[in-house]
């Protein structure tokens, strides 16, 4: 917004005139204008393009996205190992960790979801294995009173 030096009065940059007092806006305005209002407004929408091109998408393409494989597989294995989700949190952790090994930036969150995945399922599987085994022999030794 541009202020007539004479008034003070508002004033839109196409006018030649001050419509309160009539003083003539042209000659000063073209002085004032180009140094303050319209250089840095142009360099200004010039750098922002090129800003976004350039850090935003390779960073976000890079970073967030490819790494979700690993990043799912290991959260999964975790809960599976735990025994949150046993078995089936292992069995997609050693999925998605097969997956993001190739896929994935870093593959290492990956690998590591994947053995996770494998030590949680044998884990639990072994756990599984036993217990039955000894409701088995409970119910065998068990006298049949
Ligand atoms: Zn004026």
């Amino acid at each position: 917004m541009n202020f007539c030096p004479q008034c003070g009065t508002k004033i839109v940059a196409s006018w030649n005139v001050c419509p309160n007092c009539g003083h003539n806006l042209k000659s000063e305005l073209v002085n004032q204008q180009p140094t303050y209002d319209r250089i840095p407004k142009e360099t200004y929408s010039q750098q922002k393009p090129q800003y976004q091109v350039r850090q935003y998408q390779p960073y976000n393409y890079r970073q967030r996205s490819n790494n979700t494989n690993g990043i799912v597989a290991l959260i999964f294995g975790l809960l599976g190992l735990f025994g949150v989700i046993p078995v089936i949190g292992s069995i997609i952790g050693i999925v998605l960790g097969a997956v993001g090994k190739n896929k994935d930036d870093d593959p290492r969150m990956a690998k590591a979801g994947l053995i996770i995945g494998i030590i949680g399922i044998v884990i639990w599987i072994a756990l599984y294995i036993w217990l039955f085994s000894m409701i088995f022999m409970m119910f065998r030794y068990m006298p049949m009173d």
